[in-house]
């Protein structure tokens, strides 16, 4: 590992007194890889009676585990179908933190201000079960399409997925959120021993440039907060400026919020890398705030006949219940709480593509198929994760089928609790043609 900067060594050695050296001698030991199953596709007990790997419990989350991270692992059919994400130990705190005590999410209006690429939305949706719903949001295009896509892999259908500047989001959305998180940009001083240029980076200006900077994302998060609602706040640094700072600015300027609980974790103390986390509250009860306007249903006929199509020939049962909205002949399906609101947002993905109607027939897209487990498919292929098949699967190979087999065919993986998708094909003369995306083939 590169040397550490020698103020941020100082700095460190004033803040902890004592424990500096047990603090720095962690330095000498490799980063904690951690893994968190995704309740929506898996309990842990089910990940763990299948999963490869030796999982102990991270003692942070009850679904999170440390793990060596295995080699290649995003390229495992357990990963592709969404089972779990790979997350350090220590993140998850602030979605233990964020969700502590919530049983009830229906109609649960929640944001995650700064999302890619997705840790905390998938552990928090994971949580929710499919109530309510979560409005996923980065300002960097790049990395809201990144998180974006692990929105899809992990089969999270209530969310959706926004690529705007806090100022914007804070202006549509005045004291609508039950719960907000701001897992904020930082100097990252948790990150030093996974990622070099964290350390190359970091300097004391950085370090107070990220506390102006995360002061100005919680002025907005405060305006998004319903009154009554939780405001999260983290991040992956131990600089003071940038945690108990941020928070004591925050609430010396907003009577209205009152701290309920404030931690941190170093990497000499838990298994991990480290983490900030605050959880606030606003004072009041919430509002009705009740939305008039909703997402607009599709009215086009001939794109409600070609999806009825697409369900008659593919599925078992009826699509589950939301709005089906048309734009740009793309077909989506949206929790029918999801505020019209994120269309002004820039948003890149919203509740889960069904597909694009063309020439009168739906082509589905890959997030409906993941989105939804094995059962539900007319035609399923199915397979361990260590078949042949799954392999040829992945790397975009056709795979054969039942002669008399015609149309959408799903590709999971065997679970205890069902088979999950990876994908799809079309079978024809028994062959299934591969419709996985190709940016998501591995070699
Ligand atoms: N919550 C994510 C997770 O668990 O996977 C990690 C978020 S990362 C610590 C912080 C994110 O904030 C980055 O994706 C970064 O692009 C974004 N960001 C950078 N500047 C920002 C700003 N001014 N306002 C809001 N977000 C910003």
């Amino acid at each position: 590992m590169r040397e550490l900067p020698l103020q941020f060594k100082n700095r460190m050695r004033m803040q902890l007194g004592a424990e500096y050296d047990e603090f720095i001698s962690a330095y000498e030991q490799p980063p904690v890889r951690g893994l968190r199953v995704n309740l929506l596709k898996q309990s842990p007990e089910g990940l763990a009676s299948v999963c490869p790997w030796r999982l102990e419990p991270s003692g942070i989350l009850d679904e999170g585990f440390v793990c060596e991270e295995p080699a290649g692992v995003g390229r495992h059919p357990l990963h592709a179908a969404g089972l779990f994400y790979m997350q350090e130990p220590s993140a998850m705190s602030a979605v233990a933190l964020a969700c502590r005590d919530i049983n009830d999410w229906s109609g649960m209006r929640v944001l995650d201000m700064c999302a890619a690429p997705g840790g905390k939305t998938g552990g928090i949706a994971a949580k929710m079960g499919g109530e309510g719903v979560i409005i996923a949001n980065e300002v960097v295009r790049s990395r809201a399409v990144q998180l974006a896509r692990n929105i899809e892999r992990l089969g999270i259908a209530n969310a959706a997925v926004t690529n705007a500047y806090p100022d914007r989001i804070a202006e549509e959305f005045p004291e609508y959120f039950d719960l907000v998180v701001v897992d904020a940009p930082c100097s990252g001083e948790g990150m030093f021993r996974k990622d070099e240029g964290a350390i190359t980076e970091w300097s004391p200006e950085h370090v107070i440039s990220c506390a102006a900077r995360q002061s100005a994302i919680m002025e907005s998060a405060a305006a998004c907060t319903a009154k009554g609602g939780r405001l999260v706040y983290s991040t992956c640094t131990f600089s003071p400026e940038e945690n108990e700072g941020v928070i004591e600015r925050f609430l010396s300027e907003h009577v209205d919020f009152e701290l309920v609980e404030m931690h941190r974790l170093y990497p000499h103390r838990v298994r991990g890398e480290g983490h900030f986390a605050a959880l606030l509250k606003r004072t009041g009860a919430r509002s009705s705030n009740a939305r008039l306007e909703q997402i607009p249903p599709a009215k086009d006929k001939n794109a409600l006949i070609a999806l009825n199509e697409f369900v008659l020939s593919t599925l078992n049962s009826e699509l589950p219940d939301g709005i089906i909205h048309l734009a740009n002949d793309t077909l989506r399906l949206i929790p029918r709480e999801m505020p019209v609101e994120v269309l002004r947002l820039a948003p890149v993905a919203v509740g889960v593509e069904l597909g694009e109607v063309r020439k009168g027939r739906l082509v589905p897209a890959h997030s409906f198929f993941i989105a939804e487990p094995g059962q539900r498919y007319q035609r399923l292929l199915s397979f361990d994760y260590d078949a042949p098949e799954l392999a040829a699967f992945l790397s975009g190979n056709t795979l054969p089928c039942p002669e008399a087999w015609r149309g959408f065919t799903a590709v999971a993986v065997n679970t205890p609790e069902g088979p999950r998708n990876l994908g799809f094909g079309k079978a024809v003369d028994g062959v299934m043609k591969n419709h996985l995306p190709k940016g998501l083939y591995v070699n």
